[in-house]
């Protein structure tokens, strides 16, 4: 088909040309007396992104679920008991993974569309008065049911309850889109992925560690050997990594620090706001329903779009695929065929989101559901114009 195809989906995201063009380049030698440049230029810029000056940023060659482990094996003992809040599929696998590696994971069920349950978390922290729990795990924003959580009002949890638990953050399709306070908040470890709000290609394991976090990587008696963070720690301070890094992408990742600098972080996250409050209103002018349930926790990255018995969420996502080359989210988990996710993270804008938002009236269209063309786009221009 003629024209670009469109990726609407919450990562990959869409790379901007300068990016492209800045890791468009002959391999070079990441020995050599020159690359600690690259090196600090990304590490020493990288804890603003999660609201951070007291942090440590470390990146690896990785997707973004390798920081699960990270997040986990550098600051725990073997059998650590962590607290896991399940809201969606990817705190389901972020839990899959912890018990994967040996550790005890209480989990808080949470209905999924709905964020952290503040009042069971206070109640389970209560009920630790040994102080197992070493670690509380919360997702930012889940991907899979478009809820942001409040890590803000976690943190104000943890502290009324005077519960010393480390408090990892999994921010996969929240920084650089999301307004996230690492220092603010006491998060502990905040994880990414570099093909979300960084507009890069996957590839890269984002990790940023409080100071108190960093304390724990030479005091955890967990096993670890690539993710462990001491000998990355002793490379990066000489500007060096202790393994190939991803020099390609750590390109990119530079040009894509530059670009998120000049808009600046504030104006980013309005954006994303604003785009996401458009596409709500295009999904009441469908006659569908959010996923999420509570207007506070609307995510201002990915909006999870119920579908109504008759209309199959996959069938939603492969025919927008097929007929249009649009790429959805498709439904994960427990949702996997209830709905369909529109993606607005990264490097988009009004227009952009407006053909996507036109494919999918085109595909509730053609799939038979009672849409009026032009409803959800019409109903999304006039917010951005408000
Ligand atoms: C995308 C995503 C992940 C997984 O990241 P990968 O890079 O695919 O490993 C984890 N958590 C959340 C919230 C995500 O959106």
């Amino acid at each position: 088909m003629a024209g670009r195809d469109a990726l609407y989906i919450p990562g990959p995201t869409n790379v901007p040309d300068r990016v492209t063009r800045a890791m468009q380049r002959a391999q070079v030698d990441h020995r050599s007396a020159e690359f600690p440049e690259l090196t600090r230029s990304v590490l020493s810029r990288l804890p603003a992104v999660f609201g951070s000056t007291a942090g440590t940023a470390f990146v690896f060659p990785s997707s973004g679920s390798a920081m699960w482990e990270a997040a986990l094996v550098n600051t725990l003992d073997p059998g650590d008991r962590v607290l896991l809040v399940r809201g969606g599929q990817f705190a389901h696998l972020w839990g899959v993974a912890a018990r994967g590696l040996g550790f005890a994971v209480d989990t808080i069920e949470a209905p999924w569309g709905t964020g952290v349950p503040l009042d069971a978390l206070a109640a389970a922290l209560r009920a630790d008065a040994a102080h197992a729990i070493k670690a509380v795990c919360v997702v930012h924003n889940e991907t899979s049911t478009g809820v942001t959580s409040d890590i803000s009002a976690v943190r104000r949890v943890l502290d009324a309850e005077r519960h010393p638990a480390l408090l990892h953050v999994d921010g996969v399709s929240a920084i650089a889109s999301i307004p996230f306070a690492l220092d603010a908040w006491g998060v502990d470890c905040a994880i990414t992925g570099s093909q979300k709000g960084f507009m890069l290609p996957a590839g890269l394991g984002v990790l940023c560690v409080s100071p108190r976090a960093l304390a724990r990587i030479d005091q955890a008696t967990s096993p670890r050997a690539y993710f462990d963070l001491r000998p990355m720690r002793a490379s990066n301070q000489t500007g060096y990594f202790p393994s190939t890094p991803a020099t390609t992408l750590l390109y990119g990742l530079r040009e894509a620090l530059d670009m998120l600098e000049e808009e600046g972080l504030d104006a980013v996250y309005a954006r994303h706001a604003r785009l996401a409050a458009g596409t709500r209103a295009a999904v009441h002018a469908w006659g569908l329903s959010l996923c999420a349930r509570h207007a506070p926790e609307h995510s201002p990255t990915i909006t999870t779009v119920l579908t109504p018995p008759t209309l199959d969420g996959a069938r939603v996502v492969a025919h927008a695929f097929a007929r249009y080359r649009l790429s959805l989210g498709a439904g994960l988990g427990e949702l996997a065929g209830k709905c369909f996710r529109i993606g607005h993270l990264g490097d988009l804008n009004e227009l952009m989101l407006a053909g996507a938002l036109a494919g999918v009236e085109l595909v509730l269209a053609d799939l038979g559901h009672p849409v009026t063309l032009g409803s959800g786009v019409g109903a999304a221009l006039a917010h951005w114009r408000s």
